[in-house]
């Protein structure tokens, strides 16, 4: 059988080490447009800031390398620039010399990615200091350009992951940095509003300069001003656009395969078959299953391995399946780590889900043991029948482990109140044996159960101004240092003894609150045994509500 493979980084040299596992006999070669194959696109940020010193640290395989192991015939510096499905050719440009040729296939894989997108600003295309951070001659062009040009300030255009780690590597590199997005948050893919405010006030903290809610409009003729539509005019040397990506798949529309219609990513079946019987597509330039099992766009590098093994294997008659996609991912922004699982909630309101929300608020590890931080979860789920549709989770330390385990429930059909019953590795060192995903399931069952109904950060000031009843149980000094509008102050341990301070109708909506929700739910169950019917927790607390209501600049 003779393979042809179009992209060589994660799905396409994936596939073609898979193909060969399978065969000693199939003729493969694979074709990649840059100089180079099985690079760290996910490290690059990290070289521009230094903190991954070595470049040839990214070069996680050379052509020598590969082509001797696996006995592939790869051709970097090599476009292909279309497909002919009837003939089952392709043509190929071969970069450097000029010359096209045809080469023909009996199977062909698409693992071409993405494109990173340039919006169509004034003066965009013509200044010389205007760069997108793809591939590993974006990289070296804008790490020269640095260093050439001494450069002081820089605009990142675009908060999602790839401008916030441009962000923190530009700042390590020393340089003044400005983030610009036309969302009220970073990362709005993977993360809701009030879990990102945990990053806007750690880039602020970190230096940067964040312009949320806001356009670039226009770029100056030399490069050096950046103009928002709002009005605001910034000073730079350089300008990051990391707008977002578009599926790099003009051949294979033109070769006439089916494409989604509205993100022209490839259409595959559960074989990573495409509309043509002898063509396969893998990775970022496909549809995938989200977590609904409804198609999606998700451009991580962990679908894009697996499904560069599951291809090789469909394509040697092994019966394979697309998997879910529920785009697991971390995110580290200074001291943080921010990581999510599945939908966020607003893609849960956007598909009218019925579903709850609930954060829980825990040490990393064991308070007594030095140098415990806290982590916020968060978890999306059905409250009728505990379907978990995702989590995320913030902190300095532990957050992916929390998410992991909670995707890997997820994975398995776990509910929300499964969280509380897995059994989680244990020693001061590493958590406490509550782990926090076990508080959330815990908290999950309270709900569930109607112990008590929760509001959220967002809903409790119209509450309160539409005459409700919040009584925070904290402490008289945490109360001072900061409390929600007009509530009332009755400190937990206080509760018995002052329970005329409670209002009388015990029927009445009644909301408790504390700084992360822990000690509401113990003073629920103490009014709850008092006579009062109708409790509210504010889940997350005061110390989410302050978070996610405070203006970072
Ligand atoms: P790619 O790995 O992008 O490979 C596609 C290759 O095909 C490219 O090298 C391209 O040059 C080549 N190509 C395209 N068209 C042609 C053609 N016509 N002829 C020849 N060659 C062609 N994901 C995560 O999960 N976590 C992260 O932390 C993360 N960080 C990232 C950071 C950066 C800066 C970038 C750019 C991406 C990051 N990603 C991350 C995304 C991850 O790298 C991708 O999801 C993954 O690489 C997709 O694999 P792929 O094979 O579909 O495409």
């Amino acid at each position: 059988m003779k393979i042809l493979i179009i992209g060589g980084v994660a799905g396409g040299a994936g596939a073609a080490a898979r193909l060969r596992r399978l065969s000693e006999t199939d003729e493969i070669i694979m074709f990649e447009k840059t100089p180079y194959i099985s690079y760290a696109n996910c490290g690059l940020p990290y070289y521009i800031g230094g903190v991954i010193e070595d470049r040839e640290d990214l070069l996680v395989q050379t052509v020598e390398g590969l082509s001797e192991r696996f006995n592939l015939d790869i051709r970097v510096n090599s476009e292909v620039l279309s497909i002919d499905k009837d003939k089952r050719i392709v043509t190929v440009k071969n970069l450097l010399s000029g010359k096209e040729y045809i080469e023909s296939y009996d199977k062909l894989v698409l693992s071409p990615g993405a494109n990173a997108i340039i919006p169509p600003i004034e003066n965009v295309e013509t200044v010389n200091n205007v760069f997108t951070l793809k591939t590993v001659p974006d990289t070296d062009a804008i790490f020269n350009y640095i260093n050439d040009n001494k450069v002081k300030k820089a605009v990142v255009v675009g908060g999602g992951f790839i401008g916030v780690e441009t962000a923190e590597n530009l700042v390590e590199r020393g340089i003044d940095v400005t983030l610009i997005d036309f969302m009220d948050q970073v990362i709005a893919g993977p993360a809701d509003f009030e879990m990102a405010q945990y990053l806007h006030s750690e880039l602020t903290a970190n230096g940067v300069t964040l312009i949320l809610s806001d356009l670039v409009s226009k770029i100056s003729k030399d490069g050096k001003q950046v103009f928002t539509k709002n009005g605001v005019t910034i000073d730079t040397d350089l300008i990051i656009m990391s707008v977002g990506i578009r599926p790099a798949t003009e051949i294979a529309d033109k070769a006439g395969l089916d494409l989604h219609e509205k993100t022209k990513a490839i259409l595959v079946n559960d074989n990573f078959l495409t509309s043509d019987k002898n063509i396969y597509a893998v990775g970022d330039a496909i549809m995938q299953k989200n977590t609904l099992g409804k198609e999606a766009m998700i451009p991580l590098a962990w679908g894009a391995n697996r499904q560069a093994r599951q291809v090789a294997d469909a394509i040697h008659g092994k019966t394979i399946k697309k998997d879910i996609i529920r785009g697991a991912n971390a995110l580290k922004v200074f001291e943080k780590t921010f990581a999510s699982v599945g939908l966020t909630e607003k893609a849960a309101k956007a598909e009218d889900l019925n579903y709850d929300v609930i954060y829980a608020t825990r040490g990393n590890h064991a308070g007594y043991y030095p140098g415990a931080t806290p982590i916020v979860l968060k978890l999306i789920f059905n409250n009728k029948t505990g379907e978990i549709y995702g989590a995320q989770g913030i902190g300095n330390d532990g957050v992916e482990k929390r998410i992991d385990v909670i995707s890997t429930a997820m994975k398995f059909g776990g509910k929300a109140t499964d969280l509380s019953s897995i059994e989680i590795c244990y020693a001061p060192p590493f958590n406490s044996a509550k782990d926090p995903v076990n508080i959330l399931g815990y908290i999950a069952e309270n709900v569930m159960a109607d112990v008590y109904k929760t509001v959220q950060y967002h809903e409790i000031d119209d509450i309160i101004k539409s005459g409700g009843t919040l009584v925070d149980v904290r402490t008289v000094g945490e109360f001072e240092y900061g409390h929600i509008g007009d509530c009332g102050l009755l400190p937990l341990d206080e509760i018995r003894e002052n329970t005329d301070m409670l209002p009388k109708d015990k029927s009445a909506p009644l909301y408790v609150t504390c700084q992360v929700g822990h000690r509401a739910y113990v003073a629920i169950q103490i009014l709850k045994n008092i006579g009062y019917t109708n409790l509210y927790n504010l889940t997350g607390g005061y110390g989410l509500y302050k978070t996610a209501t405070t203006v970072f600049k």
